[in-house]
């Protein structure tokens, strides 16, 4: 049974399919076959066993209605000799046809003993009536010749003779009636046993074909089940920043093309956000990179703190560089959020001592905030903030700096 789990699921369902035409095809092919075997056994029974009685009726009813009846109103004279003739050759003929029938049947030796002497009586008794008609036809026979008593005593030792035929022949055919009747019973019960295995076996080998298809079935769920879990773990693995947890820059860079479709198709405001935590070189010098990477996953919380809309994104861009990116938010908004941003970064005390800013780790925020339209230029939204960022450190860091204008320089300070 191992090759058939080792099976392709077509293969197995084409088994699957051969063994039920198979198995319905050799039933069809038995019961045909006991079927005509029993039809024969009827046949025998009815025709091979019932024909010699019917014969031997016949013979009899001739003597005793056609023979005997004739020759007896002959010796009464109660019937014309012409018609006696007619009646006692027809019925000569029958007796002949019938008995002849009779005898052409087989016989075992048995059995051919008890003919042949009938046979001789048959023969003795027709004699008989052939004398009669002879007379008749010489018109020699005088009707009160013929004697009643032995045409009486005749027509007794063939009736008995037949009659012992005849009772004979109804055991024989009630013999093989019963003979019949057993092997029927026989035939039937093996009938039914062959089938009943036949289709036992096709049952609990298609139970086994469909249990292996159904094990396929939910190894294969299983399978299909690990890989959507582990092509998510691939996805958000391959998308997010291991040691911040945000999203990564290929995160961003999928994210941002969506983003701007979105806000173009709908003329919403757009807003980007590039972060750089101030004096980080100094930081990592001081504190050593360990602490550094601390400090990045505590700005990383505070950015992700201060942005609660499903549609705001912050990502992990590189080292120590960060972004923001927010939909249908105008430029006094975005304002307040990167000022709110760079004061809960403060807030933090992060001990700095190498800042020349502050004592406490802080952060310089480029904004840039506009309407989207189709002619807006991706690139130039990043490089705009790029722009603001520099200025931002120019300008003293620990702020933001925001313009709305793609191309000349338009610039509001944080407090
Ligand atoms: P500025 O205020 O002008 O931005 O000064 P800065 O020192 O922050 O600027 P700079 O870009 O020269 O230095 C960035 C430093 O950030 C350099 C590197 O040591 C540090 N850095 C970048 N990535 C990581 C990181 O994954 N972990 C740690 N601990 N430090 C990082
Ligand atoms: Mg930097
Ligand atoms: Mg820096």
């Amino acid at each position: 049974m191992q090759f058939i789990e080792a099976l392709r699921l077509r293969s197995k369902l084409f088994i699957l399919f051969m063994l039920i035409a198979g198995g319905l095809f050799s039933v069809g092919i038995m019961g045909t076959s006991y079927i005509n075997a029993m039809k024969k056994n009827i046949d025998s029974l009815y025709f091979g066993s019932l024909i010699p009685i019917t014969e031997l009726n016949n013979v009899l009813e001739v003597y005793h209605n056609g023979l005997g009846n004739t020759v007896y109103r002959l010796s009464r004279s109660a019937i014309p000799k012409n018609e006696a003739q007619e009646d006692i050759e027809n019925s000569l003929r029958s007796v002949n046809r019938n008995w002849q029938s009779y005898m052409s049947h087989f016989k075992t030796e048995d059995e051919l003993l008890y003919v042949n002497y009938a046979n001789s009586e048959i023969i003795s008794i027709n004699n008989y009536f052939k004398k009669i008609l002879n007379a008749v036809e010489d018109d020699k026979l005088k009707s009160h010749k013929i004697s009643v008593v032995t045409l009486e005593r005749r027509l007794s030792v063939i009736h008995q003779v037949l009659q012992k035929l005849i009772s004979y022949e109804i055991k024989v055919a009630n013999y093989e009636r019963k003979t019949f009747l057993t092997t029927y019973d026989s035939m039937v019960f093996q009938l039914g046993a062959i089938l009943g295995f036949i289709i036992l076996a096709i049952l609990s080998i298609s139970l086994y074909v469909f249990r292996s298809i159904q094990n396929d079935q939910t190894r294969l769920e299983i399978t299909s089940k690990k890989l959507k879990i582990a092509n998510k773990k691939l996805e958000s693995a391959s998308y997010t920043d291991s040691l911040t947890t945000l999203h990564n820059r290929r995160y961003f860079n999928f994210i941002y093309e969506k983003e701007l479709k979105r806000t173009k198709r709908n003329k919403n405001y757009i807003t980007f956000m590039m972060i750089d935590i101030d004096f980080f070189k100094q930081y990592n010098d001081t504190y050593g990179h360990v602490e550094g990477d601390y400090a990045l996953k505590s700005v990383a919380k505070v950015l992700k703190d201060s942005l609660r809309r499903p549609s705001d994104y912050v990502f992990r861009l590189g080292g120590e560089e960060f972004g923001v990116l927010l939909s249908e938010t105008d430029e006094s908004h975005s304002a307040r959020l990167a000022r709110d941003i760079c004061n809960a970064v403060r807030e933090r005390e992060i001990k700095h001592e190498g800042s020349k800013v502050n004592e406490y780790l802080t952060i310089s925020i480029g904004v840039i905030c506009c309407k989207a339209d189709d002619n807006l230029d991706g690139n130039v939204l990043i490089s705009r903030a790029d722009e603001m960022l520099y200025r931002a450190k120019e300008s003293g860091r620990d702020r933001y700096i925001i313009t709305t204008k793609l191309k000349e320089i338009d610039v509001k300070k944080s407090a």
